[in-house]
């Protein structure tokens, strides 16, 4: 059986080789660690409610596959006014590749890959994120920015809402450690928006961040986008808010019903 060669070790490619590895396949990641990556800075929750009516085959199909490879959480978040609501979660952490190949793939084709001087054969799966466009010219990728923080200790998982609607929480997303977001997700960011969200994270007690955590989520026009691009070749994106899910969803598709 060929080997699936992926480019990009994100929620996308790490979801698909993980799954291909689980149905007996080989698999090898390849990601160059590239500034602005999405995945390390997700949370990692999710929710049947946040993927709407046209979402929602994909979060069906997603649930059965993150229950098989990993441990769901159930997350817990506080109200000011004291309310709680809960989310799904797995950390970024368990799903991300731990040791991916670190070499830029620069070409890949119908069935293979250049990386560092060398040709993979095999079946190809593209999951680069906003850089996408590199490998099928004319896709609209376009980058939603945010930063997150991360503060030593943990806390109890809080939710806040501020006056402009903007919804944080603050939960421990990674031991001993205490994960921030504001859900800033924005085309130009600038520094405004990284003093706004250490502010709201000073007005939940939150105060010296140890870690800043920066991503561009992909965004693609009309819906996330899964394309078979040549004959063994498929490309990956546009995972907007919704990585774990979409993610998960897509490397289903990739496994069982296309190479499988
Ligand atoms: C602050 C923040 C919070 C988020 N919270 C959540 C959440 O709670 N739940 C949720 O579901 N989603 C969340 N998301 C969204 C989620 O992170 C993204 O949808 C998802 O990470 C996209 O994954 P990806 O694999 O497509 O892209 P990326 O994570 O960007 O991965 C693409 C990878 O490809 C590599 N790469 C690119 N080009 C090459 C090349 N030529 N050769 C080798 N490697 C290459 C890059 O280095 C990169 O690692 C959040 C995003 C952000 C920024």
């Amino acid at each position: 059986m060929p080997s699936l060669f992926v480019v990009g070790g994100g929620l996308f490619g790490s979801l698909a080789a993980a799954y291909a590895r689980a149905r007996g396949m080989e698999s090898i990641v390849f990601d160059s660690g590239r500034d602005g990556a999405a995945s390390p800075a997700a949370a990692g929750l999710f929710k049947e409610s946040w993927a709407g009516r046209k979402l929602l085959p994909h979060y069906h199909r997603a649930l059965p596959l993150l229950e098989q490879l990993y441990p769901i959480r159930a997350l817990s978040l506080e109200s000011a006014e004291g309310n709680r609501e809960s989310h799904l979660f797995v950390p970024p952490s368990l799903i991300l590749e731990p040791s991916p190949n670190r070499q830029s793939v620069e070409k890949v084709g119908d069935g293979w890959l250049e990386a560092g001087g060398r040709r993979y054969e095999g079946w190809i799966y593209i999951a680069a994120g906003v850089w996408s466009p590199q490998f099928l010219p004319g896709l609209e990728v376009i980058g939603k920015a945010g930063a997150v923080f991360v503060y030593p200790g943990e806390r109890e998982g809080r939710t806040r809402r501020f006056e402009d609607g903007r919804q944080a929480i603050a939960f421990v997303r990674d031991p001993g450690t205490t994960y921030f977001s504001d859900g800033t997700a924005e085309r130009d960011y600038t520094e405004e928006h990284e003093r706004l969200s250490l502010r709201r994270a000073e007005r939940m007690g939150l105060i010296e961040p140890s870690v800043r955590l920066w991503g561009r989520r992909p965004y693609t026009k009309g819906g996330p986008f899964f394309e078979r691009i040549a004959g063994r070749t498929w490309l990956a994106t546009g995972g907007r808010k919704m990585g774990t899910i979409l993610g998960a969803s897509f490397a289903r598709r990739l496994v069982e019903e296309e190479i499988g």
